[in-house]
C-alpha cells in the first residue's frame, strides 16, 4: 500500500493543546475539520486519488483572487479555474480583488470583471498604489480565515503590506520554487489579522488546479450554468457538440458569457486528457 500523505493536522485546524509547564505545549486533540482546501497532483489518475491529495488548508473561510487591472494584463481563464477550485471545495465565501486600477479607466477594467459581479462574486476593485479600496480589502479580513492568491506581480503583497505592514508574506511565494517538486513539504502558517483574524501563508495555494475535479461534474462549479442544464436533452450531456444542449443556446442567446463558456470546454478538454474511466 503505498504511504497516505494526509497531514494529521494542518494550518486551520481547531485543537486542543496542554501546557507543558516549560512554555512548549503538546496537542491533544485534533476536532473535526468543517472544511478542506486541499491540492491533488497532475499527472492522471488510476483510482489512487487519495495517496497524492494534499490538505493545504481547513476550515477557511473565504478565498480572495487577485488580479490586475492591468500589468499583468487580467487573465479570466487562470480565474475560472481557480474559481472552479473554491467552488468544488465549497468555500463559503469567495472574493475577487482588481488591483491597480489607477492603471487604465474604470470602463475597461469594469469591461472585464462585471460579468463576475453579474454572476454573483463579490468584486472588489483596489489599489495598492492609490489607496482605494483598501478600508473595503481590510475590513474583508477582519475575523476571517482567508487565502490571498493570484499570478504574480498583481500586487498582493503590496496590497498586505498597504493593510498591515507584515502581512504582505502571506501570499505563498516563499517556497514556490520548491512546490514544484511531487514529494515536497509545503510549509504554512497563519499570520495574525489585527484586531481578528488570520491570512493563510500557504505556498501550496499557488499549484492549486482543479485536478480531481470529474469532467461530468465540472458543469456544477461554473455556478451561472446551473439553471440551463437541466434542461438539455441528454441527461449526461457535457454541453459540447450535443444536440439540445440548453448551456450552449443560453451562450448563442447572450444569456451565459461566452467567455466562460470557452473556459468551461477547455477545462472539460483537459480533464478528460487526466482522468482515466
Ligand atoms: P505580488 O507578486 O502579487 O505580490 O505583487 P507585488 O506586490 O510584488 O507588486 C508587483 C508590482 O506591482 C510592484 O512593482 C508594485 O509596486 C506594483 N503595484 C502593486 N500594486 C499596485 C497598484 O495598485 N498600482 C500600481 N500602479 N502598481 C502596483
Ligand atoms: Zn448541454
Amino acid at each position: 500500500m503505498q504511504q497516505q500523505r494526509q497531514e494529521l493536522c494542518v494550518i486551520g485546524d481547531r485543537v486542543q493543546m496542554q501546557h507543558n509547564g516549560d512554555g512548549s505545549g503538546s496537542i491533544v486533540q485534533i476536532y473535526p475539520r468543517d472544511r478542506a482546501l486541499s491540492r491533488v497532483e497532475p499527472g492522471g489518475f488510476s483510482g489512487t486519488q487519495a495517496e497524492r491529495q494534499q490538505v493545504i488548508v481547513a476550515n477557511l473561510d473565504q478565498t480572495i483572487f487577485v488580479f490586475a487591472a492591468a500589468n499583468p494584463a487580467p487573465h479570466p481563464r487562470m480565474l475560472d479555474r481557480f474559481l472552479v477550485v473554491a467552488e468544488k471545495a465549497e468555500i463559503p465565501s469567495i472574493h475577487i480583488a482588481v488591483n491597480k486600477v489607477d492603471l487604465i479607466t474604470p470602463e475597461a477594467v469594469h469591461h472585464i470583471f462585471d460579468p463576475y459581479a453579474r454572476i454573483g462574486y463579490a468584486v472588489h476593485y483596489v489599489s495598492a498604489q492609490s489607496g482605494e479600496g483598501l478600508t473595503e480589502l481590510a475590513d474583508l479580513l477582519h475575523d476571517q480565515l482567508s487565502v490571498l492568491t493570484g499570478p504574480s506581480g498583481v500586487g498582493k503583497s503590496s496590497l498586505l503590506n498597504q493593510i498591515q505592514p507584515d502581512l504582505g508574506r502571506a501570499v505563498g511565494r516563499v517556497s514556490e520554487a520548491t512546490t514544484k517538486g511531487r514529494h515536497t513539504t509545503v510549509y504554512s502558517e497563519l499570520i495574525p489579522v489585527a484586531g481578528g483574524g488570520y491570512v493563510a501563508d500557504t505556498p501550496g495555494i499557488r499549484s492549486i488546479a482543479p485536478w480531481d475535479v470529474e469532467p461530468t461534474e465540472l458543469d456544477a462549479y461554473f455556478i451561472e450554468f446551473k439553471p440551463y442544464i437541466p434542461h438539455c436533452r441528454y441527461k449526461d450531456c457535457m454541453h459540447s457538440d450535443e444536440p439540445g444542449c440548453a448551456l450552449r443556446a443560453a451562450v448563442e442567446a447572450g444569456q451565459v458569457s461566452r467567455a466562460r463558456y470557452e473556459s468551461y470546454l477547455k477545462l472539460q478538454a483537459e480533464l478528460n486528457e487526466l482522468y482515466i474511466y
